[in-house]
């Protein structure tokens, strides 16, 4: 079977793009009880950004702390259920954000059509009807949230996101003046999780032809933007980092992530590590997965002077190990891309327990 590719609607890109929301909102005003809910990192309260937000009145803007944990279930339980009780069903939302924000906004357009609890559609294609109208503008790159077909959500039982169709966006504005402030910790690490996706989409069954050629396009920005003689954060390279972030999120849609993907849930889930950090943790001792890319990668570290922790897992109890390698291996289809569909004879939770312990 091959898979039915679902992008976004519609995407805007260009510097000061952001001014167009109100017109592409207008159009979309009268549905439902003709309000929109705006989702917003809080970092931009009081901001110039914040301010600019074309909200009316009847809108509700809710700024929203993404620091220390990543998304819950609960989280958009509450908001949905908060939101219905007070003007209840919007024409739709907006998520202003990094990749946190982005899948808040996915989750809670398909919660407020879809009864009960978010826990219930953990996992891929439960969710049974399609979501109010959701518009997502990034202002950190490098997840791929902007256009994939998932909203990631940490749950009682498991981090997995809500996954079909109806997640992605109908509307993305790619707006490169809004990274402009993202701090340089945050601007590598999550750059590197595009960079990451991209290896791990090229290095594995599932790439093809149609996954690679996106993934070759955004190697090629990453290369630019972290390593190139113009490397850092300038506008150029903005510009180059908001294509790459799009363009790498496009490319695993089509093919897959892969062995630092999985290490990396077992890292957010059981130690709540946030995903780009977590990802760049295990990234450096996957050189017998990934060594080239993993040469490259070590060069980006050394470039911006980041170094990442070592010895972890020293600290770490075997219960905890074996909890993120239990998280690790029920992740199927990132060990069926990365090492083929007879992964379940190579790879065991004892094998997955011995990366960890390279951390
Ligand atoms: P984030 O949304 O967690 O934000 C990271 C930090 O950057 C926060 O402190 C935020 O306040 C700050 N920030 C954001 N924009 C800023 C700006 N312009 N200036 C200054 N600070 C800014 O960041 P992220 O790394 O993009 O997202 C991580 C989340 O994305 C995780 O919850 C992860 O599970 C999820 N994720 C989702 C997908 C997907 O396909 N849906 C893929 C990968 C990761
Ligand atoms: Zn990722």
């Amino acid at each position: 079977m091959h898979k039915n590719f679902k992008n976004i609607e519609k995407v805007v890109f260009g510097r000061g793009s952001f001014s167009m929301m109100e017109s592409i909102l207008a159009e979309k005003r009268n549905e439902n009880n003709r309000f929109f809910l705006f989702v917003v990192d809080h970092y931009f309260k009081g901001k110039e950004l914040g301010k600019k937000i074309p909200a009316k009145p009847e809108d509700i803007i809710k700024f929203i702390d993404v620091d220390p944990y990543e998304p819950t279930t609960g989280q958009i339980d509450s908001l949905r259920d908060e939101v219905m009780k007070a003007n209840g069903l919007p024409a739709g939302v907006v998520g202003i954000g990094g990749g946190s924000i982005l899948d808040i906004a996915k989750a809670v357009s398909l919660m407020f059509t879809n009864g009960g609890s978010s826990t219930l559609y953990q996992g891929l294609n439960l969710i049974k009807k399609p979501g109010i109208y959701h518009l997502g503008v990034p202002t950190i790159s490098g997840t791929g949230a902007e256009c994939s077909t998932t909203a990631v959500l940490t749950g009682p039982t498991k981090k997995l996101g809500l996954k079909c169709e109806w997640t992605v966006f109908n509307q993305v504005i790619l707006d490169p003046e809004l990274i402009a402030t993202v701090p340089e910790d945050k601007w590598f690490y999550t750059g590197m999780d595009t960079y990451i996706h991209c290896i791990e989409s090229e290095t594995g069954t599932l790439n093809n032809t149609f996954s690679h050629a996106y993934a070759e396009q955004a190697l090629k920005l990453c290369r630019d933007v972290y390593l190139g003689d113009n490397a850092g954060q300038n506008p150029e390279n903005d510009d180059k980092l908001m294509v790459a972030s799009l363009m790498g999120g496009l490319s695993l849609t089509y093919s897959e992530v892969g062995v630092c993907h999985a290490l990396s849930y077992g890292l957010s889930k059981i130690l709540g590590e946030k995903h780009c950090y977590a990802n760049c943790l295990a990234f450096q001792h996957l050189e017998d997965f990934y060594g080239e890319g993993l040469n490259e990668f070590r060069k980006m570290l050394n470039k911006h002077q980041i170094s990442l922790p070592q010895g972890l897992s020293k600290n770490w109890t075997d219960e905890q190990i074996t909890a993120m390698a239990e998280v690790a291996y029920n992740l199927p289809h990132m060990w069926n891309h990365a090492i083929g569909p007879d992964w379940r004879e190579k790879v065991t939770v004892d094998s997955i327990k011995e990366l960890y312990k390279r951390m």
